[in-house]
């Protein structure tokens, strides 16, 4: 038997690595599991090169919970070590990178942004240990190995009569680890962090039902088999030609057992150089509510689970996505900030925005109407990213579909083609009229409508964003909702209306009607509109409600405190108008200007409470 001193010259360095490490204790299960299973690959790997004439089969990783004991095995039938290489890959590599950590983190370790995985390996058994045991045996004739160390840097060192090949770690819980003996807390860890893992790795058994014989004699036998708690193959481990569209939804279920709808459509990436990253994103349907997102991508790093964070990994708008991504060249034991600085993971983010705008394009193209079916419920990922990357907005050029009221969609090309003869103001510039409701924008869409005018419909929470970029971008351009101006003022290709007032008869007009409306809620504006159009209309400045707009949808500040002002337009060319004017009595006058006024208000959605019941007062009596 051999006695040591394990060379650390950080002599406590386990309280140490307890304390650091507080929060994230039950990451010991996957790195002892991790190393289980590159043991058994490393088998599986020697045998493929003839190296190992010894029969592998099927081999398995076993974790047993044995509550009574305090204990819990985890068994693997890879590689094994000899005395020689627990000495050496233990107490020295083992040892020495837990110390390496040490140094490196002493500063950032209570940086809440650091990832949860440290490459601490083996070491972490010590954090819920007070004691760990390694009985192993090589693959290679030697003896086999029992290695006992309680937490100190002293540890023993025998030889043992264990016959199969392979390791079995033995950790000893500590009290304020108790928590790891109960199974269903392992089970929730194997879940978490091992379901996709290549070898399988058995937690007990369980009954299965089975028929056997046939015809009369057939009769269902209960059997009990290994419970099995991964899958070693997940789809994204494949070549996407082998797998059919029943798969991928397959996966989506394993992946996200919770959800019940569908995804959309999937993205299955695949790339070796200059990087190595597998996965399949899915889109799913996202509503206009953004914050309802629970189930994350999840990143692993050949086949375990690290985290379902990815902020900084994926582009921000991508993470509404769903799914898996894969990559052993993502750096993890470094701080957030850092990630978003490094070149790799740089690459990884615009190769993944990259396949993304690709997968949208292909969709786009070969199925135009079902990528139109499906707009409403992915246009909130694409409007965030042509928002948020420049590169995904001049891809998605090419499928970013803008709807009219009736459901007709149009690039941005075709809509530009489709109202350059009809919608250009004065300056030249092309009017692109829309709208955000159907329902409270009804009476000017309809004025719109009957104009020729194409009114799209632009309802996402982060549209008046889109609109500023796109206005940028597109010299000529202008976004105006149809509630924003009055329709002939705005387009005038066309000979303007003749005012039916002359210039006196115009100033007379518009003084009376600012004497009886509020100064501060109006400014009035007369103009020549047709004689059928309402004597008043109300519309919102387009600029000011664009900026309240983007502020309240996370912008900075500046127009959220500032009042309320409509343009109250007074049509010189409607009747009342004149009657106005003419009117003898001024009680008359005023009634006019307030019924005309809240007719304005009503197709506005701003009549309200008490002005609204006034209003069908005032209505009753003149019908009377
Ligand atoms: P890492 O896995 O990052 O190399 P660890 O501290 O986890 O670091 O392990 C150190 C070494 O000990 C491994 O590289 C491996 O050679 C050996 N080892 C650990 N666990 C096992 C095991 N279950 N079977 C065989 N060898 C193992």
């Amino acid at each position: 038997m051999a006695k040591g001193k394990i060379n650390v010259s950080v002599e406590n360095i386990f309280p140490l690595i307890k304390k650091f490490l507080y929060s994230d204790h039950e990451i010991f299960l996957r790195e002892l599991i991790s190393n289980a299973t590159d043991a058994t690959l490393k088998l599986k790997h020697l045998s493929s090169i003839g190296e190992n004439k010894v029969e592998i089969g099927n081999p398995l990783i076993e974790i047993k919970v044995d509550k009574k004991g305090k204990k819990i095995h985890i068994t693997d039938q890879g590689i094994g070590m000899t005395s020689d290489e627990v000495k050496k890959y233990i107490n020295q590599v083992a040892f020495s990178g837990a110390e390496e950590f040490l140094e490196k983190y002493k500063d950032t370790a209570k940086d809440s942004g650091i990832i949860g995985h440290f490459g601490l390996g083996f070491y972490s058994a010590f954090m819920v240990s007070d004691k760990v045991e390694i009985i192993t045996k090589s693959y290679k004739n030697d003896p086999a190995a029992h290695w006992t160390c309680d937490g100190s840097p002293e540890y023993t060192l025998k030889k043992c009569d264990k016959e199969n090949r392979g390791t079995e770690i033995i950790l000893h819980i500590s009290k304020d680890s108790k928590e790891f003996l109960e199974e269903t807390r392992i089970r929730t860890l194997l879940t978490k962090y091992n379901k996709f893992m290549p070898v399988p790795i058995k937690f007990g058994t369980k009954e299965i039902s089975k028929k056997v014989g046939e015809g009369k004699e057939e009769k269902e036998i209960k059997e009990t088999v290994d419970d099995i708690v991964n899958n070693p193959n997940p789809a994204w481990t494949k070549t996407p030609s082998d797998l059919k569209d029943q798969d991928y939804k397959e996966f989506y279920r394993e992946l996200y057992p919770m959800q019940f709808e569908e995804p959309l459509f999937n993205i299955h990436l695949n790339v070796d150089y200059p990087f190595n990253l597998t996965g399949i994103l899915y889109f799913p349907k996202i509503s206009n509510d953004i914050n309802m997102q629970k189930d994350r991508i999840q990143l692993y790093q050949n086949q375990v689970f690290v985290t379902d964070n990815v902020e900084g990994i994926v582009p921000e708008f991508l993470t509404l996505l769903r799914g898996v991504i894969d990559s052993p060249d993502i750096p993890l034991n470094v701080s957030r900030s850092y990630l978003q600085a490094d070149g790799a993971v740089k690459k990884i983010s615009n190769y993944i925005t990259r396949k993304v705008a690709d997968k949208l394009n292909s969709l786009f193209k070969k199925d135009r109407k079902g990528f139109e079916e499906k707009w409403n419920d992915i246009k909130v990922v694409i409007e965030y990213g042509m928002l948020s990357e420049d590169k995904f907005f001049d891809k998605a050029q090419n499928f970013a579909l803008y709807p009219n009221v009736d459901s007709t969609f149009f690039t941005f090309e075709e809509l530009k083609e489709k109202i350059s003869k009809t919608q250009t103001d004065k300056d030249e510039n092309l009017i692109v009229l829309y709208a955000s409701n159907v329902n409270d924008q009804h009476s000017y869409i309809q004025a719109a409508k009957e104009k020729g005018y194409e009114v799209l419909l632009l309802d996402s929470p982060i549209i008046s964003h889109l609109i500023q970029k796109l206005e940028t971008s597109n010299e000529k351009i202008k976004f105006t909702r149809v509630d924003a101006d009055v329709i002939d003022k705005l387009i005038q290709k066309d000979e303007k209306e003749v005012s039916k007032l002359n210039e006196k008869e115009k100033e007379k007009l518009k003084s009376i009607v600012e004497e009886v409306v509020p100064k501060e809620k109006y400014t009035v504006q007369l103009e020549a509109i047709d004689s059928d159009s309402a004597p008043f209309v109300i519309t919102l400045p387009e600029f000011m409600r664009r900026m309240k707009e983007m502020q309240q949808s996370g912008g900075n500040g500046m127009f959220g405190n500032m009042p309320e002002i409509y343009n109250l337009i007074v049509n010189v060319n409607n009747p009342i108008c004149s009657e106005i004017l003419n009117s003898k009595s001024k009680a008359k006058k005023e009634r006019l200007i307030n019924q005309s006024l809240d007719l304005a208000k009503l197709s506005q959605n701003l009549l309200k409470g008490e002005e609204l019941t006034s209003f069908i007062k005032r209505s009753l009596d003149l019908i009377k």
